[in-house]
């Protein structure tokens, strides 16, 4: 029996068949666009590739906000979010009425913080997994597993101090709150502040400077809440050269060397990296929760 991983982002769908022994066998890429087009490419992917193998669980890594609680009816339905044409759509549902086996439901972070809990190893007991992207979500696993919530965290939001280099009128590109952390540091934030998208910005622009000060709370934010083993910061803004060494500098003085365990500024070197998966956590995460799932039966 083989399992069906997905992973369901803004811009893309990646779509994968898994065979017993985890080793990925097939993989398509769809593009995002009209929900009903995308999601029957989707579903004639995996009606066409599981005629030998037939496929015994599913498991979704999907943007957010989506309602992740197995025992709500709407399991699997994508929530307010700025990609309107998705608001409502239940992806759950819309693979089960082709294939009719389970499917299990995650964040897209969740998902990927759990394939990079796989891929660090046991001695890797607790693990963040944030993305600086289009927008800043957070996911955690402890001992290989996601915490049992029925409604996913969104750390991204946590309002950060203002920095003292931060041009006044900038009043934050969050619809909701302004200036979370996700308003002031995610890559439409760069673009609506310095009027060019992030990966244009030259790597001595004082942009960056901001921007690692910001991204800095937010991980001595999540280092005081979960004292993780790792703290892995992945996205596309986190593609910019020289961003590590001065996030992990800056939450160093941010903690004070009040964590023990990270009181040695060497130590964070260790600790806040970037994804051991590249661009494979996503699919590989997705896989992992239909698996779960498939073992829970
Ligand atoms: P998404 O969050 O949509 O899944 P990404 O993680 O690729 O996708 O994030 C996209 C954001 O990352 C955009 O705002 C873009 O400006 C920014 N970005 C992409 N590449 C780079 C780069 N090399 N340097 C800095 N920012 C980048
Ligand atoms: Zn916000």
């Amino acid at each position: 029996m083989a399992i069906a991983a997905i992973e369901a982002g803004g811009t893309k769908f990646i779509c994968a068949l898994f065979d017993e022994g985890g080793r990925e066998q097939i993989r398509v890429r769809i593009e995002t666009g009209d929900p009903s087009r995308t999601l029957e490419e989707v579903r004639t992917f995996f009606l066409e590739n599981s005629t030998h193998d037939p496929v015994s669980s599913v498991g979704i890594g999907s943007f957010g906000p989506i309602n992740v609680d197995p025992d709500s009816e709407d399991y699997g339905r994508i929530l307010q979010t700025p990609k309107t044409a998705w608001i409502g759509v239940n992806l759950r549902t819309a693979i089960q009425s082709v294939l009719a086996v389970p499917v299990s439901v995650e964040t897209d972070v969740n998902v990927a913080a759990l394939a990079e809990s796989e891929a660090a190893g046991e001695a890797v007991q607790s693990l963040v997994y944030v993305t600086v992207g289009t927008g800043i979500g957070v996911g955690i696993a402890i001992e290989g597993r996601l915490l049992p919530l029925r409604r996913h965290p969104e750390i991204g939001h946590i309002r950060p101090r203002r920095s003292p280099g931060e041009q006044a009128a900038f009043a934050g590109a969050c619809p909701y709150h302004g200036d979370c952390l996700e308003g002031v540091a995610a890559g439409p934030a760069m673009r609506a502040r310095w009027g060019q998208s992030a990966e244009t910005l030259p790597p001595d622009h004082e942009a960056w400077d901001l921007e690692a000060d910001y991204l800095a709370q937010g991980v001595a934010t999540l280092m005081l809440s979960f004292s993780p083993d790792r703290l892995v910061l992945g996205g596309g803004v986190m593609e910019q050269q020289g961003m590590f060494e001065r996030i992990r500098d800056e939450a160093h003085r941010l903690l004070g060397g009040y964590l023990e365990y990270v009181s040695d500024r060497a130590v964070l070197d260790r600790i806040v990296v970037p994804p051991s998966l590249g661009g494979d956590a996503g699919i590989r995460g997705a896989y992992l929760i239909g698996r779960q799932l498939d073992r829970s039966r």
